[in-house]
């Protein structure tokens, strides 16, 4: 990211992004070498009230800032996000009450009159990994977080890997750790990996929160093996150059070494290129700490759709 400056009207184009959230909506003006110029926190209520504040937020700057060649929204999902289908830009199917079916990139590109594109919030953070973190100079890598669930954003050749939408690899299935009887905690699957190793799915198996199990605890032993069979899986299937490992859960930093660990057992040396052998390389934290990555991700998609860097995608 570029040094801090003063910023002043006409030192333009600046660029909107959005990150949609559960809880909140980041909203951030940025300039185009990634400066925040302006930014708020909107609570997410209703889908009307909380858009309708969110163009209001941008509408106030649009004076000094505007207009916006470009916008991006990092959000909370499941997205549909194929451009042929009639949905397409809309939130589909989630528990959060009144949100499914909201068209939430059609309702910023209108309300912004501006090329806008959306992405996961996961795939933002990886986008943003990409650009800015961890695996900078990797075309194809991905970026797993495990928290209050858990998501994978894959990255493959500069672009957010998706075909008739994104993946959703918190939800495949894994073998059972030995001795691991815990139904579950995944209302649509139980025993998928989410639902199996999210924060809650720990808290729910031990009865006590991530957070406060001592490292000698068996709890991270067995989390490490979801993480690095999901690590593994990854690697044969995508072979990304890096594989960035955030959320709340890896907050614990010794769980990094552990799935290195037990990784390096499972894969047990088939098939690896010598950049894969290195597990410490491979498997790492993110380099993004400061600014939330699925925002930085939402700034990435902004330039994108204003034109400002490469990109295949479909903005419009
Ligand atoms: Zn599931």
């Amino acid at each position: 990211m570029a040094e801090r400056k003063q910023h002043r009207p006409g030192d333009g184009p600046y660029l909107a992004a959005i990150e949609a959230g559960g809880t909140k909506f980041n909203c951030a003006i940025f300039s185009v070498d990634g400066d925040v110029v302006a930014e708020t926190r909107i609570p997410t209520t209703e889908p009307d009230e909380t858009l309708s504040a969110v163009l209001a937020f941008f509408g106030q700057h649009a004076e000094k800032y505007g207009p916006f060649p470009g916008a991006g929204i990092a959000s909370f999902g499941p997205l549909d996000l194929d451009p042929a289908s009639a949905t397409f830009g809309s939130i589909v199917s989630t528990p959060k009450p009144g949100w499914s079916g909201t068209n939430i990139r059609n309702t910023i590109r209108e309300g912004l009159g501006t090329a806008t594109l959306l992405d996961t919030d996961v795939n933002c953070a990886a986008l943003a990994e990409g650009r800015f973190g961890a695996a900078r100079d990797c075309s194809t890598h991905c970026y797993i977080t495990i928290g209050t669930g858990i998501g994978v954003g894959i990255i493959a050749n500069g672009e957010s890997l998706g075909g008739t939408t994104h993946p959703e690899l918190g939800h495949t299935r894994l073998p059972r750790a030995p001795g691991d009887t815990y139904q579950g905690l995944c209302p649509y699957h139980e025993d998928c990996v989410e639902g199996l190793a999210c924060g809650p799915a720990m808290a729910d198996r031990w009865g006590e929160r991530p957070e406060t199990l001592s490292d000698e605890h068996s709890a991270w032993d067995m989390e490490a093996h979801y993480v690095a069979a999901l690590c593994f899986n990854i690697i044969y299937t995508v072979r990304p150059e890096k594989i960035v490992i955030g959320g709340g859960v890896f907050e614990r930093k010794m769980l990094y070494g552990r799935v290195r660990q037990k990784l390096s057992g499972l894969l047990a040396g088939y098939a690896l290129t010598p950049a894969e052998q290195d597990l410490e390389s491979l498997v790492c934290a993110p380099g993004i700490t400061e600014t939330a990555p699925g925002l930085l991700g939402a700034f990435a998609l902004a330039g994108t759709a204003a034109g400002l860097d490469r990109g295949g995608r479909h903005v419009d």
